[in-house]
């Protein structure tokens, strides 16, 4: 890709580039940010009005029974299912992915301390996003049972990492920041060799590139709905787990949701059978609906077509930075080799914050991550080749301007 022109022949050659016409884009907008929030498909309005109009107006407390409410985690969890290797019955969406990694990481310590109750340490990377640590943080200081967090700085440090002394290994397989992937079946081996639980974070993963959660043999995983599959903002998580760990698995929030019967009104707690009992309580009907809404586009294609144009997508943009912007002092910090990169790529610039605010106000929409690191999401369902030619002239001139300097730029908002 040397000119516009051939980004737009790119374009015209693209098997998915119909499927933008399903997302209520913003004219005059590039959008890069996909991986953080997700675009809205444009059946989502009227899913919303549907919910609203029909279901809660006209149907009130019937909807529940009438219109499929109480089963809908259960449902949308099966249609996404197929999306990162699970099958039926395994995965239900709900809550936050705080709160799931709450629930699943106390079942998998649990479960690692009944087969060897010397497992006291879970294993996580230092880069790992924040909540996920800070869940570990609190869950160890709850139990009070001398559990500790063992902290790599490097993902190459991982296998070392993980020894006879690890209950659960907690990794995110794509890092949010840098867009490192890791070879999730090579190191789902690792951890059960070493006796050990694979808990995995989906979050930059689920639509954006290729899982295979039985495929890989492994034990848990959580993943997010907001961003590559464009569930609307705060729409909820989702936990799966194994079918074989299914019903030895005991999670702390054992609200009536996960009840075996929760309208037997029973005083003690029994949890259900299969996947359900990893609800807790009440669902955001509204919301959890429109996550339907994203999840349809995907019956449309597959992981691998997406794949396909993701790597097509990323590699362009990394090759016009490289060429359209050299002699700027912009970093890339994404690995280069396919196997190790997500669907993201990051540069780091001394003065990443400035150049992401003049982007953005040039309808360049990428977004700021700590430290000096500019960060731009690629999402093949909507965004196209001509877009990575634009955005990366509009960063080619934004730095050779110096446009970022105007002082308003500078300025902090509280979402980065
Ligand atoms: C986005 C993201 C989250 C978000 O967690 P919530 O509790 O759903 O807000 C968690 N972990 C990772 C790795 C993420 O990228």
């Amino acid at each position: 890709m040397k000119t516009r022109n051939d980004a737009i022949a790119l374009d015209g050659d693209d098997p998915l580039a119909r499927l933008r016409d399903r997302f209520a884009l913003t004219p005059d907008v590039i959008y890069l940010d996909g991986n953080s929030l997700g675009v809205p498909p444009i059946a989502a309005a009227a899913r919303a009005q549907e919910v609203i109009a029909h279901e809660w107006t006209e149907g009130l407390i019937r909807s529940w029974n009438a219109a499929g409410w109480f089963a809908l985690p259960r449902r949308l969890g099966d249609k996404l299912a197929p999306l990162v290797g699970a099958a039926p019955d395994e995965l239900v969406v709900t809550d936050t992915i705080s709160v799931n990694l709450f629930k699943l990481l106390s079942a998998a310590l649990k479960m690692a301390s009944e087969r060897d109750s010397g497992r006291r340490v879970i294993v996580s990377e230092r880069a790992n996003f924040p909540t996920d640590l800070y869940i570990a943080q609190g869950l160890i200081e709850q139990l009070d049972r001398g559990y500790t967090l063992r902290l790599v700085d490097d993902p190459a440090e991982l296998p070392d990492a993980i020894d006879e002394d690890t209950a659960v290994a907690m990794i995110t397989h794509v890092n949010y920041r840098t867009g490192h992937m890791h070879d999730m079946a090579a190191l789902t081996q690792v951890i059960q060799r070493a006796g050990a639980l694979a808990l995995w974070d989906l979050a930059h993963s689920a639509g954006a590139v290729p899982v295979d959660l039985n495929g890989v043999h492994a034990d848990f995983a959580v993943g997010c709905t907001y961003k590559y599959l464009n569930g609307g903002p705060g729409s909820p998580a989702f936990a799966w787990v194994a079918k074989r760990h299914q019903d030895a698995l005991a999670q702390p929030l054992s609200g009536w949701w996960g009840h075996r019967a929760p309208f037997e009104m029973d005083p003690v707690y029994a949890p259900g059978q299969g996947i359900g009992r990893f609800l807790c309580g009440t669902q955001p009907i509204v919301s959890m609906s429109l996550v339907e809404a994203g999840l349809d586009v995907f019956l449309a294609t597959d992981m691998q077509a997406i794949r396909r144009k993701s790597l097509a997508l990323t590699d362009a943009f990394i090759e016009l930075v490289h060429t359209r912007c050299a002699g700027q002092p912009l970093t890339l910090v994404t690995p280069r080799a396919h196997a190790q990169r997500g669907s993201h790529v990051s540069f780091e610039h001394p003065h990443g914050y400035e150049v992401m605010q003049a982007l953005i106000a040039r309808g360049v929409i990428g977004d700021y991550r700590e430290p000096r690191v500019l960060r731009f999401g690629f999402t093949p369902l909507y965004t196209r080749f001509v877009d990575v030619w634009d955005a990366v002239e509009t960063l080619r001139d934004v730095l050779e301007t110096n446009a970022w300097r105007a002082p308003e730029f500078a300025a902090r908002h509280s979402v980065t």
